[in-house]
């Protein structure tokens, strides 16, 4: 693996993370279900730019484009930290998108009830694509299951950067090689 090529994650930065995804959850969990204020602001932007971006491939597309614009940016980060090989940032990155699906299924549980409030024309992405594929009476069924993907992508984040920071810290105390052991002639 190139696991070995990770940058390597000090006590402070571990500790920043720490601080950081511990306000972070809070946040998301005090937050209105799926609504983290600035956070979904900023995808709120980027949803509403991929409508007419993907809109330009096809007509058809358009209505996916606000979920695939969400994803977009959280994802061009994700492969240019990856490539760095910089392990918060990257996890940040990774924490974004998935905190993503958690607004996607606040959107997707809305399609039959229709009362989210939505910008732009009206028009309900999740009530079309769900109206479009016959699932729109298992909105709430995929909603949970997409939030559940959320969650378990976000909580496997942390875990793993933990676990890199773990791994970090017994390489840092491992003894000396073999060869430097050796008593010299
Ligand atoms: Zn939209």
């Amino acid at each position: 693996m190139a696991d070995e090529q990770w940058q390597v994650l000090t006590h402070s930065k571990l500790i920043g993370f720490a601080i950081g995804v511990t306000i972070f959850l809070f946040v998301l969990f005090k937050s209105e279900p799926g609504f983290v204020f600035l956070l979904d602001s900023a995808n709120l932007l980027f949803h509403e730019a991929g409508h007419p971006f993907f809109g330009l491939i096809s007509n058809r597309l358009a209505v996916y484009g606000g979920t695939l614009g969400q994803l977009t940016f959280p994802i061009a980060l994700i492969i240019s930290f990856w490539h760095k090989r910089e392990p918060i940032t990257f996890a940040a990155s990774v924490i974004w998108f998935f905190e993503n699906f958690l607004n996607i299924a606040r959107y997707m549980a809305d399609s039959r009830t229709l009362l989210l409030p939505l910008v732009g024309g009206g028009e309900h992405d999740w009530n079309e694509i769900f109206f479009r594929w016959t699932l729109l009476s298992n909105d709430t069924f995929i909603a949970t299951l997409v939030k559940a993907i959320g969650w378990i992508g976000i909580g496997g984040t942390v875990g793993w950067l933990f676990w890199r920071g773990w791994q970090d810290r017994n390489r840092r105390s491992d003894p000396l090689p073999p060869t430097e052991l050796e008593p010299r002639p």
